[in-house]
């Protein structure tokens, strides 16, 4: 049925069963494509590459399987007001820079940044997420600008 039984079947295997799903081949064609992604993909591109595998499969399909994913914490969407919705494979926390020139999205990480917004958002009630947003220009568009000069 499915034709690559390798590692990551077996691991998509082993999260539907915590999951209580089944095993579908346009679910692991998505999960193929977004595991260890790290663009962060809008839905046409996870789309467009899962197509390669299932030719027939519709962007709705491919956008309710993302929306399952998210709902279950295997993957994330990174909420950016006013475009198009982004996924993460990442699901750790973690932290983004946007580049304004090329649009691209980079993760860091600094642990201290969850730390110190947790305990002043304290008196809010819960933090379930923190995220840090930093923007600007990633160093590859700046090297690009200067050798334009
Ligand atoms: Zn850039
Ligand atoms: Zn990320």
């Amino acid at each position: 049925m499915f034709p690559a039984e390798d590692s990551v079947f077996q691991e998509f295997n082993d999260l539907c069963r915590k999951l209580g799903w089944r095993v579908t081949a346009s679910r692991l064609a998505v999960y193929r494509y977004i595991r260890g992604n790290r663009n962060h993909p809008i839905v046409d591109e996870v789309w467009k590459a899962v197509q390669r595998q299932q030719p027939n499969i519709s962007r709705e399909s491919v956008y309710r399987i993302l929306t399952d994913f998210v709902s279950k914490g295997v993957i994330s969407l990174i909420d950016r007001p006013n475009v198009i919705a982004r996924y993460d494979s990442n699901s750790q926390r973690h932290d983004h820079f946007y580049c304004l020139r090329c649009g691209r999205i980079f993760d860091f990480n600094i642990d201290e940044v969850d730390e110190i917004v947790r305990s002043k958002l304290n008196k809010f009630g819960r933090v379930d997420r923190v995220e840090a947003r930093a923007s600007g220009v990633c160093q590859e568009c700046l090297d690009r600008e200067l050798n334009s000069k």
